[in-house]
């Protein structure tokens, strides 16, 4: 069946993203726009997660567990879970690669952690958007054994991105999919026999995608989805 995705959100954790990204503002949105299948993908942390996916759960939108990881290279990786617990556990290591610095909130903006009543429970010490110390393949590394898939995000955008940081795209790691930043005109790049996602990197609620980007799947869930995107990742592989 043909479902509605956007996978590439930001909640009130990133710093850069508004305050209210809360998790049942983006899920409310994401429902309202009759999206099946969202993923938040936070810089370097997955602690929402939690909240947003029992938010989704009462308002049946899916939720991709995923976070978006800096690599030492300064390129954006996402990487994406079949379930929350994976996820988070995932987060948490990404976590202590980050420097320690700590975030400015006043430059940078708030970090918050919320629960599923959108009450801010906690707030993240360290600044989330910087680098981490992981190279690309580490992430990927990392990602797999933690049971996860990598897409490399935004590949048309001019920072933080393989195109834009790189300029070119690598043999290796190999990606389940190549993410394009659906405001950016398309790369200019061979990009073979990757699937190519579209994608909001939504920052604010008004950016959330409308049912204008679809994917096939058996059914409407999030584990179809990430097998969907295994399934990618496998034909790539064999290419
Ligand atoms: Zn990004
Ligand atoms: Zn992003």
């Amino acid at each position: 069946m043909k479902c509605a995705v956007d996978l590439h959100l930001h909640s009130c954790v990133s710093p850069c993203a508004d305050d209210d990204m809360t998790p049942n503002n983006i899920v409310g949105m994401a429902y309202i726009k009759g999206l099946d299948v969202i993923a938040v993908t936070d810089h370097n942390a997955t602690d929402n997660l939690p909240a947003v996916a029992k938010v989704a759960r009462e308002m049946n939108v899916c939720l991709l567990p995923g976070i978006e990881v800096t690599s030492r290279e300064e390129v954006h990786i996402l990487c994406y879970f079949r379930g929350v617990e994976d996820a988070v556990r995932f987060g948490n290591s990404i976590y202590d690669h980050l420097p320690p610095l700590a975030n400015n909130r006043a430059i940078f903006g708030n970090q918050l952690v919320m629960d599923e009543e959108d009450c801010a429970v906690g707030e993240k010490e360290k600044l989330l958007i910087q680098a981490t110390d992981l190279s690309i393949a580490e992430i990927d590394g990392l990602c797999q054994r933690a049971g996860g898939l990598c897409v490399a995000a935004h590949i048309n955008r001019s920072s933080n991105s393989l195109l834009g940081n790189l300029g070119f795209l690598p043999k290796q790691p190999v990606f389940a999919a190549l993410e394009v930043y659906r405001a950016a005109p398309a790369p200019a790049v061979e990009t073979g026999s990757y699937k190519i996602l579209y994608a909001s990197d939504a920052h604010r609620l008004g950016d959330i995608s409308e049912r204008e980007f679809f994917l096939d799947l058996p059914e409407r869930s999030a584990e179809a989805l990430f097998d969907y995107l295994k399934a990618c990742k496998a034909r790539v592989a064999h290419d």
